[in-house]
């Protein structure tokens, strides 16, 4: 059997030996699922949305508390990689080279935010990353990538990696992944906090699904960001 891989946000557990053959579930956690040792395998479960029952009698339960229900198993025989919801997912963004991201963010002319959340240019950033990444290199959230300069984007490429590392590493502290809200960081979900490196206040623009979190003295040179794009009517 293959070991575990990742591919963005998505984990896969391959499988042989199934009454289908070989197959690979792939799993997508979004905010609240968690994939658990399920040592009592009850018949209703808490939260329980999927579960993998082996030949030893160990089982693994993928539960999603909360009530958000998105996230997702897909079951799929042959390469994942070649399948939908696979398909078109950008460069890791743990591997991202400083040419490739040069490369990207002069084919896409966004706000650097969206651009860092956008799956299909790279794989495996979220929320909370896209606002550590753009505070760590000193960055508008608001900064259209196109216009990033070469030093700008080098920043972005050091932050990206220190970004991910930091967080990892907190990760391995812990005997079970930490819930959105206890991960450390320096902007993100602190709206009305100091900014650890200046101490200016962090301010956040808001958004029905997600907050985009700042310091105005680190990244914006002072100036405080409003929501102008059209898309909250639209929506
Ligand atoms: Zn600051």
């Amino acid at each position: 059997m293959e070991p575990l891989r990742r591919r963005g946000k998505f984990l896969f557990l391959p499988f042989d030996g199934t009454s289908m053959g070989e197959l690979t579930f792939v799993v997508h956690l979004m905010q609240g699922g968690r994939l658990v040792p399920d040592e009592k395998q009850s018949a209703k479960p808490r939260f329980g949305m999927a579960r993998w029952t082996f030949a030893d009698g160990r089982a693994l339960l993928l539960t999603e508390s909360g009530n958000e229900r998105k996230a997702g198993v897909w079951v799929m025989s042959g390469d994942p990689l070649d399948q939908e919801p696979l398909l078109g997912l950008g460069i890791e963004a743990d591997q991202v080279t400083v040419d490739e991201l040069t490369a990207l963010v002069e084919s896409k002319n966004m706000r650097l935010h969206g651009f860092l959340r956008d799956q299909h240019h790279l794989a495996g950033l979220g929320r909370m990353l896209a606002n550590e990444i753009c505070h760590r290199a000193k960055l508008s959230p608001f900064a259209m990538t196109a216009k990033l300069s070469s030093e700008e984007i080098e920043r972005l490429h050091e932050a990206i990696h220190t970004c991910i590392d930091n967080a990892l590493a907190h990760e391995r502290t812990l005997d079970a992944m930490s819930k959105s809200a206890d991960r450390p960081g320096a902007v993100h979900r602190r709206k009305g906090d100091q900014c650890p490196v200046c101490g200016d206040v962090i301010r956040a623009v808001e958004y029905s699904a997600y907050e985009v979190d700042y310091c105005p003295a680190c990244q914006t040179g002072g100036k405080v960001l409003a929501d102008n794009t059209t898309s909250k009517f639209l929506k």
